[in-house]
């Protein structure tokens, strides 16, 4: 593949370097700006999952300027790679599962609070959907995790989320703490991606709600007892995968299993048969040859003649 045929292929890509954004991601965020106006009023944000930085290169022209000293607007990135110093832009290397990241966070707002928290995180992607999802759902839980302890009333969270199969787990959870969540997907994220972007608006936590950080997502320590939080201190439930792998897989053949001292298996009958399932005349019908398929119509199993003979 020649040098240029990713330029060709992706508009975005080509644009953000023309543009010296430091990533295509740059157009995602201009345009949910466009479509929320989220920056308006804006003077304190964090940014989580924020290398290599286009994020927080626009955080910083929109909120800051052009050369990052138009304003005193404070922008909080944090990563788990090292990312090159954009002007006006505080660092913080770490996991944000992590609860010393979460603290480190929290301690540059000295008590007052963001009024946008952006997570743009992603895991490195392994192509096992489920797997993808739940660790992307996990990042998502410990940013609003995170965004409970430093976002203001009324303040605007925006998240990447996966459109996985459990996804309306996560809507619910977090209209308990968002007087509106809106999905948006924007022009610049390829429609071949699960991706999508929420954007939650008006930070109204449950009355009585305390952040805290024993919270299990964070160190991903499930041996904190569920059962001991209380009310709406309740109202993140970890995403639990259930079991562990040392269960048979479902989708997995197994070898027919011996009985001590014998050589062939022995099989052993449903514990009750179904009383009068519906296949029961297919299977007599196959019984006394009257199940034909339809010779060479490429129809599959599904469409047999039953009890039609030429
Ligand atoms: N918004 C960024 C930009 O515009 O340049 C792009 C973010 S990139 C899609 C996803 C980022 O999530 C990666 O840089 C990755 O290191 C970060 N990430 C993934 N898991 C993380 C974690 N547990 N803690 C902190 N960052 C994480």
């Amino acid at each position: 593949m020649g040098r240029s045929s990713k330029d060709k292929r992706d508009v975005y890509y080509r644009r953000a370097k023309e543009e010296g954004w430091r990533a295509r991601s740059a157009y995602k965020l201009l345009q949910i700006n466009d479509d929320f106006n989220i920056f308006e009023g804006v003077t304190k944000v964090v940014d989580l999952c924020a290398a290599p930085g286009s994020w927080s290169q626009v955080l910083s022209k929109k909120l800051r300027g052009e050369a990052g000293h138009k304003s005193d607007a404070k922008i909080v990135a944090v990563d788990l790679q090292a990312m090159a110093p954009i002007p006006g832009v505080i660092q913080i290397q770490g996991d944000i599962t992590k609860k010393s990241t979460a603290q480190a966070i929290i301690s540059h707002f000295e008590g007052e609070h963001a009024d946008l928290v952006v997570c743009d995180g992603a895991p490195d992607v392994t192509g096992l959907h489920d797997i993808d999802e739940y660790i992307q759902a996990q990042l998502l839980l410990a940013a609003l995790n995170i965004t409970t302890h430093v976002l203001k009333k009324s303040g605007t969270f925006v998240a990447k989320i996966f459109r996985g199969k459990d996804v309306t787990l996560l809507y619910a959870q977090l209209k308990i703490f968002f007087s509106m969540v809106t999905v948006f997907k924007p022009r610049s994220s390829r429609n071949s991606s699960i991706e999508a972007f929420v954007v939650c608006q008006g930070y109204s936590p449950p009355d009585g709600y305390v952040p805290n950080m024993s919270n299990p997502l964070l160190d991903q320590q499930y041996d904190l007892d569920f059962n001991s939080l209380e009310g709406p201190n309740r109202v993140i439930v970890p995403f639990l995968a259930c079991g562990d792998l040392s269960g048979f897989d479902s989708d997995m053949t197994y070898p027919l299993e011996l009985e001590p001292g014998k050589s062939t298996y022995t099989y052993t009958q449903p514990t009750q048969s179904p009383i009068d399932p519906p296949y029961k005349q297919a299977c007599e019908l196959r019984r006394s040859d009257m199940l034909l398929k339809q010779a060479s119509s490429g129809l599959d199993e599904t469409s047999r003649l039953i009890g039609e003979r030429p």
